[in-house]
């Protein structure tokens, strides 16, 4: 096994509307999809269709969108042995409200995510202890997070934190033992409170994480690019121009490509600009792990 996804998985309710109800109002909308999302899943999509050998170690209800989300990892050739179903418990759900300007509106509703305990992680130990990476993002609990980290530091595993969504109770004695921190632009803001409107501001933001331990900063910052920063250095790598339709879920496809080129390669710069092509071409096509390229794909755009 390549990479551990220890995170979320949400199916995506996406309602199509002219307009929004109004309080005891009823009202027809043109069209309804479902799609399988949640930053765990589709960091580990992300991955496996780069060529990882990809675990999740994740929780879904036992309703009727529990078999679909693990048919649907399956097929991306995820091992699901430790993707478990919480009995009387509902799936992660996002209900979204598309409207006819593209503007939307979200709930999310954790569920089964929320049963993400340390024990799933000790019930998958053996299996863990020979992934070459572990990959975290923050829709389980936080003392499920602390425990992994704590996990990979035993077993001499890397860990990639993605702070998605940001939360002010992150604990930095754990973001410090993590060997990647990657949030982006809006995350950065919220967990440092500094401005992260130029590069200079976020350079700064994430200089100050440095100083406090992180080892290496890598903060997304959409068609602006990437910035890589460590106490010896700073890197920026330019997003690549594409016709951009639907932005949905480029951070995470580019944390599932970046954890696989870092587990081949072992080569951060290989692995941001990489994962930097990935993303872009995730953002040309409508849909969350449904944009994500193939490798051939990927292949061609590097030529
Ligand atoms: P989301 O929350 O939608 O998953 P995010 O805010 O976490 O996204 P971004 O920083 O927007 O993540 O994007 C991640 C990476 O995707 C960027 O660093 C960049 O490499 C690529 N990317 C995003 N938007 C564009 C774009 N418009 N053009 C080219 N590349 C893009």
């Amino acid at each position: 096994m390549d990479i551990a996804v220890i995170g979320s998985n949400m199916v995506d309710l996406i309602s199509y509307i002219n307009k929004m109800p109004k309080e005891g109002e009823t009202l027809e909308a043109p069209d309804f999809k479902i799609g399988c999302g949640g930053k765990g899943a589709n960091q580990a999509v992300a991955a496996a269709k780069m060529g990882s050998k990809v675990m999740m170690v994740t929780k879904v209800g036992d309703d009727l969108f529990a078999d679909n989300t693990i048919r649907n990892l399956e097929e991306y050739g995820i091992d699901t042995a430790f993707s478990q179903k919480v009995p009387g418990t509902s799936s992660g759900v996002a209900p979204i409200f598309v409207d006819q300007e593209s503007k939307n509106r979200i709930l999310i509703i954790k569920g089964a995510n929320a049963h993400l305990t340390p024990r799933a992680i000790d019930e998958a130990a053996e299996q863990l202890k020979k992934c070459s990476l572990i990959v975290l993002q923050l829709e389980i609990p936080l003392e499920t997070i602390y425990y992994a980290i704590e996990f990979g530091n035993e077993y001499g595993i890397p860990v990639i934190l993605n702070p998605a969504p940001a939360s002010k109770e992150l604990d930095f004695d754990y973001v410090c033992k993590c060997d990647f921190f990657v949030p982006n632009e809006s995350e950065l803001e919220i967990l440092t409170d500094m401005p992260v409107e130029t590069d200079k501001q976020i350079q700064a933001a994430a200089s100050m994480l440095v100083e406090k331990g992180v080892k290496n900063v890598i903060v997304t910052m959409g068609s602006r690019g990437v910035m890589w920063v460590t106490k010896e250095r700073t890197q920026s790598i330019s997003s690549h121009r594409v016709n951009a339709i639907d932005t949905t879920g480029a951070g995470d496809a580019f944390i599932g490509c970046f954890s696989h080129v870092f587990v081949k390669t072992r080569d951060v710069l290989q692995a941001l600009e990489t994962a930097t092509v990935f993303a872009a071409l995730s953002v040309t096509k409508r849909g969350t792990q449904t944009s994500y390229p193939t490798v051939e794909e990927v292949e061609e755009f590097m030529q």
